[in-house]
């Protein structure tokens, strides 16, 4: 039998490849991570539950969960919860909250893959008394000056601590005395010794490198049994080998944290603390986004500064922020398929998100009229207290989708840009009539066609109302209407039954594609017109809108009903995204 190879493609489109499916796939054709029970590739996303969740963090989210889906694998998500200080319950939440609505689970056959390594604290301690008692780890004493003096630089090499060759026995008596508290904050860390010539290695992170501080603080979770707490970069290959993870993934800032990775690892399974084959860590490049700032401190500063409303203000990128902006979680999935992966440091710019979001929401979004500036269009010769209902379709493609109606009226809203007294070359919409020529003739779209008799001013000189004529044969839908011919086809709502409505027209949050970049300060290129709030009039039947529900308003763009705000039968609507792309390069 042949096969079709384009229909055999069309059928099950394979993801993407890159550099890490290439590794997976590798490991999975030579068995490298086969164990008895176990998955052959499990991944875990590992936060700092130190805040929120932003986009960068949806790039790694959707390729480690998304690793473990394709490859019949499993995603542990694990809180790296060692900086009691900086860590909060609320992170947590909001963290597990983002990773769920992104579309992922760390529950697989009934059993949950949620893991804290502060649940490892024990063992973690265990494990370093093992490594003192090895000579592979001891207490240094140094001030923290000296110690920073003594570790070198790039060109120089560093030089041994003078506590370097203290007796095993006396570095884990001062240990032990660490964690009973009886020393101060900074007295004494605990660092490895990875080899004798370590403070001499020309990666930095090889030099003897803090495995355990003492910080009298609270945790979160473990409250004040511990005093001292272990480093990140001592937990994370730890809590990676006890959970059985085979690809532990990174960003490219680690990469010179792998040896020291390797080392421990290996070490500690040959201390017989876990099986082999131990995990191996691989680094990828980070998110860098246009017209974005990701780092906590920054968006933190954003919340703080009162800049913004809160983490999830519509123009924060965090996944609050995206999803209360109107962002669809598969919109994100298909924006991380899309950059892909790979060790290319570089920027993806802004237009690669929002052309995600349209693309997946042009099919989804049902289409509704909006006025968002709005102008009053009075029908002179349609009869005072009647309506003529009009009917369009949800989708232009999918009729599936169903019908929607709305009544035509002598008073009607249309957008203040359809009328121009003194039209300009090739303008199309309403402009009254002359001593020369009639008045335009438009169609008021889904409704009938109208010919513009004249207008009303205020003493400002502003106009305040549009005249037209209508034609009652000229329905659309009717056979009458291919009887007119009109160049200009104008949305509209009935004034007496739109809904009125507020209305969040949101822009970038910068003016500066780089608002971080080259030493700036990201608060001296804030985008001045990022939020302008309109009260407009919608299409009636928007009244029902739910919560998080988007629409597609005809020509201005993507629109969600705010989960915050809205209110029953009283909607609050955001603007997801324009129709057109206002974000490429210039
Ligand atoms: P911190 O400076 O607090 O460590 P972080 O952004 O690295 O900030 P983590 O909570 O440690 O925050 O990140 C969790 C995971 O998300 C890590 O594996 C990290 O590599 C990944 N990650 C963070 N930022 C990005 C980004 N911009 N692009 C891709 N992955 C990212
Ligand atoms: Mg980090």
């Amino acid at each position: 039998m042949s096969i079709d190879k384009n229909s055999a493609a069309a059928a099950a489109p394979a993801p993407s490849s890159n550099f890490v499916r290439a590794i997976v796939e590798s490991d999975l054709a030579a068995g490298t991570h086969k164990r008895e029970g176990l998955p052959s590739v499990i991944t875990r996303f590992p936060p700092e539950p130190n805040g929120y969740l932003h986009v960068g963090h949806a790039k790694s989210i959707c390729l480690n969960f998304g690793l473990a889906r394709d490859y019949q694998g499993r995603c542990n998500l694990r809180f790296d919860d060692t900086n009691p200080e900086k860590e909060d319950q609320e992170y947590v939440d909001t963290i597990m909250d983002s990773v769920k609505w992104l579309g992922f689970s760390w529950e697989q056959g009934g059993q949950e893959h949620l893991h804290y390594a502060s649940d490892y604290f024990d063992q973690l301690y265990e494990m370093a008394e093992y490594l003192i008692e090895k000579g592979y780890a001891y207490v240094d004493s140094q001030s923290a000056e000296d110690m920073s003096r003594n570790r070198g630089n790039f060109s120089t090499p560093g030089t041994n601590s003078p506590f370097r060759n203290r007796p095993v026995e006396e570095s884990l008596q001062i240990f032990r005395d660490m964690k009973a508290g009886k020393y101060k904050d900074g007295e004494h860390i605990l660092r490895a010794k990875m080899s004798e010539d370590a403070m001499s290695s020309p990666i930095m992170t090889n030099r003897d490198p803090a495995l355990y501080r003492i910080r009298h603080a609270h945790h979160h979770r473990t409250g004040d049994k511990w005093c001292i707490y272990p480093m990140y970069d001592y937990t994370h290959p730890i809590s990676d080998a006890l959970e059985n993870i085979t690809h532990s993934l990174c960003t490219l800032e680690f990469q010179d944290h792998r040896p020291f990775y390797d080392w421990l690892v290996d070490t500690l399974a040959d201390g017989g603390f876990f099986q082999r084959p131990v995990p191996r860590q691989y680094e990828f490049s980070r998110l860098n986004l246009t017209y974005v700032v990701m780092s906590k401190r920054k968006l933190r500063a954003l919340v703080d500064e009162k800049i913004v409303t809160g983490w999830d203000d519509p123009r924060m990128p965090t996944i609050v922020g995206l999803r209360r902006r109107g962002y669809t979680p598969e919109s994100l999935q298909l924006f991380a398929e899309r950059i892909g992966v790979s060790k290319a440091d570089g920027w993806i710019d802004m237009s690669t998100l929002k052309g995600a979001l349209r693309d997946d929401l042009d099919p989804k979004a049902p289409r509704a009229i909006a006025v968002l500036r709005p102008l009053k269009l009075i029908v002179d010769n349609f009869p005072e207290g009647e309506l003529v209902e009009c009917s369009a379709p949800a989708h232009p493609h999918h009729p599936e989708m169903g019908q929607r109606s709305f009544p035509f009226t002598k008073e009607l809203w249309i957008e203040q840009e359809d009328f121009m007294e003194v039209p300009t070359k090739g303008y199309h919409r309403f402009t009254p009539p002359t001593a020369d020529k009639p008045g335009a003739r438009v169609r008021l779209k889904y409704g009938f066609v109208v010919e513009c008799t004249g207008y009303d001013k205020d003493e400002n000189g502003n106009v305040t109302a549009v005249h037209v004529n209508y034609f009652e044969d000229s329905k659309s839908g009717t056979p009458g209407a291919d009887n007119y011919k009109v160049k200009g086809n104008i949305t509209w709502v009935s004034a007496s039954h739109a809904l009125e409505a507020e209305v969040r027209l949101y822009d970038r949050l910068f003016s500066d594609p780089n608002p971080d970049a080259g030493g700036k300060d990201f608060r001296e290129v804030l985008n001045p017109n990022a939020l302008e709030t309109v009260t407009a009039y919608l299409e009636p039947g928007l009244r029902n809108a739910e919560p998080e529900q988007r629409f597609q308003f005809e020509r201005h763009g993507y629109f969600v009903a705010d989960r915050v705000d809205s209110q029953p039968g009283k909607p609050v609507f955001n603007r997801v995204t324009t129709l057109k792309d206002s974000w490429g390069a210039k």
